[in-house]
């Protein structure tokens, strides 16, 4: 395997690996180790050039780092990326990637992302003990997927609230993307009484959860134009932009996907400027790194403990509306400056 450093500016440490025997190219990206060890899960995705999965990961692991700062997970951000399509997955390209995994000693923990499973993960765990998200029986806290849904559908509930003053029952939620996260977000809202419409470029998890949950599916392009209460973006990042912004008919954009404004600034801006309240997006999906890090505290993984943390996720949300309100920012500047004052402050053990 060649291993290479590239040179990324306010990261700590960015590596290249490829494997000609495996087929394996990827990348790891440590932003901040200031909290705790990198934390973050493999993606893998047919990226369509090198730069485009270089910029995904160094993207994804900053938003770990204020992710994790503000869950107080004492955890730093980092991620992974895979370079291949789905159907490339073997188990020796994830053990081929356990190998680059293990290069950082620990400096870099994985877990599941984008298109990899928990059986991926045991793949991974044969060549590095670095890996986090296995079963419970395996002394993991399982698939992080329903705890990012669950925190996700109290973030959705509380920013609700803060718009509209009303609740779920009755109001229509738009869900782009209806896989792991989607679809039990999906499962949770219907248990409100909250009207699904869906779309999802997988017609089989679309079916799903118009069959199991009376969704209405809309074609993935249209899922931007349904007039709805709340939009919630669970499929990939950038969806926030020029184009789909004036489209929007909703009065909160509160989903699971990473990254979701294409640029933080102007499209934050651009939704304020819309009336639309949103919901930063590694404030309200923080339920599955926090259900991960519970499997790193003294004594073990502790079900009760994960959602107990995760149910702190809509009274940072409301700290965050508040701070946004009080100062005149929009809720992605106020929460970007907590979570830099938490950096800022360090690891608690060095501050004393
Ligand atoms: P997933 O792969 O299980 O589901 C994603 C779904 O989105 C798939 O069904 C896919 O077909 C669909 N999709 C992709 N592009 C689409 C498009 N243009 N329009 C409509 N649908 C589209 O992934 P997941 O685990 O459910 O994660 C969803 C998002 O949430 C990702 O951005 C992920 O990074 C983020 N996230 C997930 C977790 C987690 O715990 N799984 C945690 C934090 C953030």
């Amino acid at each position: 395997m060649r291993i290479t450093r590239l040179d990324a500016p306010g990261y700590e440490r960015v590596e290249r690996a490829e494997d000609p025997e495996t087929g394996l190219v990827a990348f790891i990206s440590v932003h901040s180790t200031t909290l705790g060890p990198a934390l973050g899960g493999m993606r893998l995705w047919p990226y369509r050039s090198e730069d485009e999965a270089l910029d995904d990961v160094l993207r994804l692991s900053r938003g770990m780092t204020y992710k994790s700062a503000l869950a107080q997970t004492g955890l730093g951000g980092g991620k992974s990326v895979v370079i291949a399509d789905r159907d490339q997955k073997t188990p020796a390209l994830f053990e081929a990637m356990g190998r680059f995994i293990e290069q950082f000693g620990g400096v870099y923990v994985t877990a599941e992302d984008v298109n990899v499973t928990v059986d991926d993960l045991r793949a991974v765990r044969r060549s590095t003990a670095h890996v986090c998200g296995l079963t419970t029986a395996e002394g993991g806290g399982g698939d992080p997927g329903p705890y990012t849904a669950y925190g996700c559908f109290l973030g959705i509930r509380e920013s609700l609230r803060m718009a509209t003053g009303s609740g779920l029952e009755g109001r229509t939620v738009a869900i782009q993307g209806t896989g792991s996260v989607g679809r039990e977000l999906g499962r949770r809202l219907a248990g409100e009484g909250a009207r699904l419409v869906v779309a999802d470029l997988n017609e089989a998890n679309v079916e799903r959860v118009v069959e199991e949950l009376g969704a209405v599916a809309v074609d993935p392009e249209e899922i931007y134009d349904v007039d709805c209460a709340a939009f919630a973006p669970c499929a990939l990042g950038g969806v926030l932009n020029d184009d789909t912004i004036p489209r929007l008919r909703c009065a909160v954009v509160a989903g699971a996907a990473n990254n979701q404004l294409l640029d933080e600034e102007r499209h934050s801006e651009a939704l304020r400027a819309r009336g639309i309240l949103y919901a930063p997006d590694y404030v309200i999906n923080a339920g599955g790194i926090v259900n991960v890090a519970c499997e790193l505290v003294a004594g073990g993984y502790d079900e009760d403990v994960a959602l107990e943390r995760i149910e702190r996720i809509p009274v940072a949300l409301r700290e965050i509306f508040a701070a946004a309100e009080a100062r005149g920012l929009t809720p992605q500047a106020a929460a970007q400056h907590l979570a830099e004052t938490a950096l800022a402050r360090g690891r608690p053990e060095a501050s004393t």
